[in-house]
């Protein structure tokens, strides 16, 4: 009988044992589902159902059958700009790797195992509250179309788990493209392993990237990739109003995908500088500064390449970071915005845009779907938003003259319905609010699940009206605004 009725793989633990430890879970007391993703999981080919039996002790972490080694990562990492040598999964295993449709094979990741040699002063567990953010902020970017790491299952327990206050455990089942991050690579650089820098190198290249042996170096152009996906899913962030909150160099995905939810947040009112990290008490990772952190981020990789890539290569792929970042910024902007030819004057238009937004102190998703729907409402549902109505009166006049001048491929003139119709595309009518997470969290910590199904299914698909969710589309309340969200997890 196979463990999974998905194939199953571990081609991490191919690699010697500088890069891991073999670690079994340890379980908690009376698991159960909190939500099993149906879609995800009939995509991996497993049952669209929660798993029983066999199946739910392998993925909860109660049963190790001896066929499967499960292992936890070895890395490193910058932590708010200082290089920590002692990190690594202190709370989460690498189950295997499962098989999508597409032939692609994934990280099957659970969170919440238990210790590991990389605990530190941790307990190696995760509780429910920050397991439920974290399942929700993944499925919603994906929702987004964001690149993201995914959550397949979430359990809770009867273990208590010591924060603040007592807390059940829960389990997250993450799946994603890899687990390898940054630190990977800065880990063996700093510890001088050589040998082993390569290694892991060679298997980004050969699992993700196989087409960089193509080049005639192979190795800078991984970092030139490393450098395109990190700027374009920091594009999609700015573009969507999503802070990370912890963008240390162990949460950066070599691939690109954003990873390791924490205390992030999505912009309630447009305040460039937000700080949805509690703990951040220098607004290192506002939302304002996530482009600027990125480019740090790499740089941080960049010299723990330095020993594979010349110097040269490396300053020269991290030159194009910002070009990079900036084409899709513009190019995701203009989508929200339904202007697809370029203009001289549409920087303007834009930055006057934000500024407007920012003095205003106006919801900067409320605000961009109302201009997706101008072709159903009047100019007032948008000018209603601004404190200031003559001054949005007069950026709306210029954006509606704008978009005027906007022409189809065939040199027709677009129209008011079609634009809107595109705009609604980009522009979401619900997001994750901290409010709406919070919500469904109490709930959940009183045994009710539901509210969490609830937001798990409307976020699937944020762009659709589903207009008996209009509520969760609400101006969060003054409570919801000023939710400080700490890192304890
Ligand atoms: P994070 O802030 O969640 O990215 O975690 C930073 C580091 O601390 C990683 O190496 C984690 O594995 C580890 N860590 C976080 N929470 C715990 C915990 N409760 N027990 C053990 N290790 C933890
Ligand atoms: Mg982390």
């Amino acid at each position: 009988m196979p463990l999974l009725s998905c194939k199953l793989s571990h081609r991490f633990s191919s690699l010697p044992t500088p890069f891991y430890s073999l670690v079994k879970p340890q379980p908690l007391l009376n698991t159960r589902w909190v939500t099993w993703n149906r879609d995800l999981a009939v995509n991996l080919g497993l049952p669209d159902t929660y798993p029983t039996g066999k199946e739910k002790e392998f993925l909860s972490g109660e049963v190790q059958p001896s066929s499967q080694l499960t292992l936890a990562m070895k890395y490193a990492g910058h932590q708010f700009g200082s290089y920590n040598p002692d990190l690594g999964d202190g709370r989460g295993l690498l189950l295997g790797e499962v098989q999508a449709e597409s032939g692609e094979w994934l990280d099957l990741h659970l969170k919440g195992a238990g210790l590991t040699p990389y605990s530190r002063m941790g307990d190696g567990r995760a509780v429910l509250r920050s397991t439920i953010r974290e399942y929700l902020c993944s499925e919603a970017m994906a929702g987004l179309g964001i690149p993201t790491t995914r959550a397949l299952g979430m359990l809770t327990s009867d273990t208590e788990v010591y924060r603040e206050k007592v807390e059940s455990g829960a389990l997250l089942l993450r799946v994603a493209k890899s687990h390898i991050r940054f630190g990977h690579f800065e880990h063996f650089f700093y510890t001088n392993q050589m040998s082993e820098l390569k290694l892991l190198a060679d298997k980004v290249i050969e699992w993700y990237w196989p087409d960089c042996l193509e080049s005639d170096k192979p190795y800078a152009s991984m970092f030139s990739k490393v450098v395109e996906k990190t700027a374009e899913m920091i594009a999609y962030w700015q573009a969507y109003g999503f802070a990370h909150g912890v963008m240390n160099t162990d949460n950066m995905s070599i691939l690109g995908e954003t990873f390791d939810y924490g205390p992030f947040g999505f912009l309630d009112d447009y305040d460039p500088s937000y700080i949805c990290n509690h703990s951040d008490y220098q607004g290192r990772y506002a939302f304002d500064q996530q482009p600027r952190i990125g480019l740090w981020n790499l740089s941080a990789l960049a010299h723990s390449l330095s020993p594979l890539v010349d110097r040269t290569d490396l300053e020269h792929h991290l030159g194009q970071y910002e070009s990079k970042l900036g084409r899709k910024f513009s190019q995701l902007m203009r989508n929200k915005l339904g202007l697809h030819s370029k203009c001289e004057k549409d920087s303007q238009l834009f930055h006057s845009m934000f500024e407007l937004l920012h003095q205003n102190r106006v919801d900067y998703t409320r605000f961009m779907r109302e201009l997706s729907n101008l072709d159903s409402k009047p100019i007032d549902a948008v000018m209603d938003l601004f404190i200031d109505r003559d001054a949005a009166k007069v950026w709306l006049d210029l954006y509606l003259e704008r978009c005027d001048e906007e022409v189809d491929s065939n040199g027709t003139a677009v129209s008011t319905t079609v634009r809107c119709k595109q705009m609604r595309q980009h522009n979401p009518k619900y997001i994750l609010r901290n409010y709406l997470a919070q919500i469904a969290i109490e709930k959940a910590e009183q045994g009710d699940f539901s509210e969490v199904e609830v937001l798990a299914e409307l976020l699937k698909t944020p762009f659709d009206e589903q207009s008996d969710k209009n509520a969760y589309a609400n101006l969060p309340p003054e409570w919801g605004k000023e939710m400080e969200i700490s890192c304890s997890s």
